[in-house]
């Protein structure tokens, strides 16, 4: 059986980049203890784990950011703001509360955060094409003062309607799919042509649903590695799926079963910006021995 892995398999540079930055300073004494991260550094529980080894706990915020800040007043050193980034009030609020901030957002989030921020300010309906419960979504979301319109699906975009005097601008997560940003921006370009689309959705994540459209057409069988909780691997899956229905989704090699190789010649393994190298070698080493 022919074996083909992604080029684009695994951490991207903004996820390399967070995990780097908090081994660092889980290292560094003069870092403030105790060291907690803004919920899952990357949506992977093994990641999760060697993090929580390396003595740097992970913690959540349930309600608003001022209850949160009050209730861990006193008990936490640094903070550590994950690649997805987060909405702007953190930085006075950790000021007031004297908590040190460390932020591993991926620069190509700032970006769109700082974009949701300037169309905000010139008074612009801004529309993001994204999950509005998704991590980098709800910061974007934040960035833009609370004022946008969200396109989840389909049924989003048919429903759409803005008040066609005002400026509009259209943004989007930076893991969506590339399909379904280029059919939403189409559409509402073509009902409102004024409005200013933004594609950005990072190059990291073009590349690989590219790439793994044509992996699940050239092979038999696809695996994409991922977490179900990571929103670009899960959209790897689906593109696959889309393509070569012998696409399956799985978190670690134990996950892999027999009777998906019957009859498989080749397989293409994919695996999402929040997996690590190491689970990816996993599953090739399993593969080896079918
Ligand atoms: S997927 Fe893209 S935007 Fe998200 S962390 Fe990775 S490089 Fe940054």
């Amino acid at each position: 059986m022919k074996i083909t892995l992604s080029a684009y398999a695994g951490f991207c540079e903004g996820v390399e980049r967070a995990y780097d930055i908090v081994e660092k300073i889980a290292k560094d004494p003069l870092v403030k203890r105790p060291i907690f991260v803004l919920g899952s550094l990357v949506h992977n529980d093994d990641v999760v784990q060697r993090i929580e080894d390396m003595g740097v706990r992970k913690v959540h915020v349930e309600g608003p950011l001022e209850e949160f800040f009050e209730k861990i007043k006193g008990e936490v050193g640094t903070l550590v703001i994950t690649a997805h980034g987060i909405g702007p009030k953190i930085y006075e609020l950790a000021k007031k509360y004297e908590v040190d901030l460390v932020d591993t957002t991926c620069p190509r989030v700032i970006k769109v955060q700082r974009l949701a921020k300037a169309f905000f300010d010139r008074n612009t309906q801004i529309v993001i094409i994204g999950e509005r419960n998704h991590k980098e979504v709800k910061g974007i979301y934040e960035w833009a003062n609370k004022q946008a319109i969200f396109i989840e699906t389909d049924e989003d975009l048919c429903g759409f309607d803005v008040d066609p005097k005002k400026k509009l601008a259209v943004i989007s997560q930076t893991t969506q799919d590339q399909e379904f940003v280029d059919r939403a921006a189409a559409q509402i370009s073509k009902k409102y042509p004024h409005a200013q689309v933004v594609d950005s959705i990072c190059l990291t994540t073009h590349h690989r649903q590219t790439e793994i459209k044509q992996l699940a057409k050239e092979n038999d069988v696809v695996i994409a590695i991922g977490s179900p909780e990571s929103a670009n691997s899960t959209r790897l899956w689906e593109i696959a799926q889309r393509v070569n229905p012998s696409s399956y989704f799985i978190q670690r090699a134990a996950d892999l079963e027999n009777a998906w190789f019957l009859d498989c010649k080749s397989v293409a393994v994919t695996a999402g910006a929040s997996t690590p190298k190491w689970i990816i070698d996993e599953v090739i080493n399993r593969l080896e021995t079918l």
